[in-house]
């Protein structure tokens, strides 16, 4: 069956276009149609820069009809999280704090991005300032998921994975602190990997917890995943934490799928945890067809991953609650109206800016760093960090890669979890290790359960070892076709 203008992978948009039965324009102008029909309904999208969009478009189109050299991306659209800075567009982090601020520069994966030839088009939906699993956060009203709009599309990157989904958007950006990318992934059925800390420069990110935080790609293939991840990634003299060295064509490295037979480690403390069997069974099938097809496949412990959790919001909300004092009411926005001196500024600008679960984790940092407090939480978090680390170390002298489930349950319903943080914390459980350990890790979509709604595993790679991660994907795409599914809409 012929797949559908607005499913089509970046490079089948490509291989259209260069057979000239497609041209950017059009492609461009049906995305635009469809965002307007569908963000009513979904709020993927923030705000999309429609006349910028098509004017790039016809000018990779003038690129391909006058046979110059293209970029990778040339002419496709790519939509970023509202946390990357697009020079000249609001830069909300979904804050009310942030609602009418302009960033005067881009971030440096724009930069990459249009030096590429790829359109930068839309700002999407997220949790506020990347904080949420579940886009409910967002001052703008929560993202919904397109397998059902009842349900969430997940968090913090909810708009990223749902514009994926939805056929919005071949390819989008999204950040990663404690699963941002690989959850909503998960949640709505695309492809979102988490590279490794200092993969990708941050530059033009609004940081969270700096050293958690990356940008990573979504898609609705591996090898687009691989053409964005190659073209984001790299040292970046503008970010001092972006590692210096070499960059693998991750495109060209897939071309081994086929016969890639990695040693596949499985913790057992991560298949432990209660879950329901209409999200087990599909990973249990998942970790069955890498065996069938030879892969050795061993059981391993992480025994400090059930601390992980915790120490992740002892260490991202101390973190936060230094990031986000710079947002004070003089500089950037929202400035409260009502205040009659100095202090009141602060006060009442960050009071009627930011939203509860913000107000929430800067309180949690605060006192974790506070004197007397500091050394029982923060550095006792810095401490169970190390272990967490050190456990994924030892695993690694004996496998190629680990396999996880990636969210301990599909997408939950719009509301069903807000009301509790500490049930929303443990969406994470699955993903935060990778943060706390600085490791590469991806989401692959590997079913669905009864209801229709997508399953996902995850997988973790040492790091730098992206390639091991897109090589196993591919392998599990090229002998599915789960991929060619769709969620129905409008
Ligand atoms: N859900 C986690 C949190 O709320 C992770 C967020 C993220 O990765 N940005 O902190």
């Amino acid at each position: 069956m012929e797949t559908e203008l607005p499913f089509l992978t970046a490079h089948e948009i490509q291989a259209r276009r260069k057979a000239g039965s497609l041209t950017s324009e059009a492609l461009v102008t049906a995305l635009l149609e469809r965002v307007q029909l569908l963000n009513p309904t979904l709020n993927c999208f923030l705000g999309v820069d429609a006349e910028h969009a098509l004017e790039q478009a016809r000018a990779s189109d003038e690129r391909l009809r006058n046979q110059q050299t293209l970029g990778v991306l040339d002419g496709i659209p790519v939509a970023l999280k509202n946390n990357m800075a697009i020079e000249g567009q609001p830069l909300t982090c979904a804050s009310r704090i942030l609602e009418h601020f302009i960033p005067p520069y881009s971030a440096t994966v724009v930069d990459k991005l249009r030096a590429a030839g790829a359109i930068v088009w839309g700002r999407l939906n997220m949790d506020e300032f990347a904080m949420g699993s579940s886009n409910e956060t967002s001052y703008f009203g929560p993202a919904r998921n397109p397998w059902d709009s009842t349900r969430s599309p997940g968090g913090s990157s909810g708009g990223s994975a749902a514009a994926v989904a939805a056929g919005m958007s071949p390819l989008t950006l999204g950040s990663d602190t404690g699963g941002s990318i690989r959850q909503p992934a998960s949640f709505c059925g695309v492809y979102g990997l988490k590279p490794t800390y200092g993969r990708v420069s941050r530059y033009g990110l609004v940081a969270f917890a700096s050293s958690l935080d990356q940008i990573g790609p979504f898609a609705r293939s591996v090898d687009d995943l691989a053409v964005l991840l190659s073209l984001i990634s790299g040292v970046d003299p503008k970010d001092s934490s972006s590692f210096p060295t070499d960059v693998p064509d991750y495109s060209a490295a897939l071309k081994e799928a086929d016969s890639y037979c990695p040693c596949i480690g499985v913790p057992k403390e991560y298949f432990d945890y209660p879950m329901d069997d209409a999200v087990l069974q599909p990973i249990r099938d998942a970790i069955d067809f890498y065996q069938r097809k030879g892969c050795e496949i061993r059981e391993i412990s992480l025994p400090n991953s059930s601390l992980a959790v915790p120490t992740y919001y002892i260490l991202a909300t101390a973190e936060a609650s230094s990031n986000l004092a710079r947002f004070d009411g003089i500089r950037y926005t929202h400035r409260s109206e009502s205040a009659q001196d100095v202090m009141e500024v602060y006060f009442k600008s960050r009071g009627e800016g930011f939203g509860e679960e913000v107000k929430r984790r800067i309180i949690l940092g605060t006192f974790a760093l506070s004197s007397g407090y500091h050394d029982a939480y923060y550095l006792k978090a810095q401490q169970v960090r190390t272990l967490i680390r050190n456990d994924f170390n030892s695993a690694f002298e004996g496998v190629d890669l680990v396999l996880t489930p990636t969210a301990p349950t599909p997408a939950f319903r719009l509301s069903e979890q807000c009301t509790d943080p500490l049930t929303m914390y443990l969406n994470d459980i699955f993903t935060i290790p990778a943060n706390l350990a600085g490791l590469p890790a991806l989401s692959v979509p590997c079913g669905f359960t009864p209801e229709n709604l997508p399953v996902a595993f995850q997988l973790i790679a040492p790091h730098f070892e992206e390639s091991r991660l897109l090589l196993a994907a591919k392998r599990f795409e090229s002998n599915h076709d789960i991929h060619a599914t769709h969620p129905r809409l409008g």
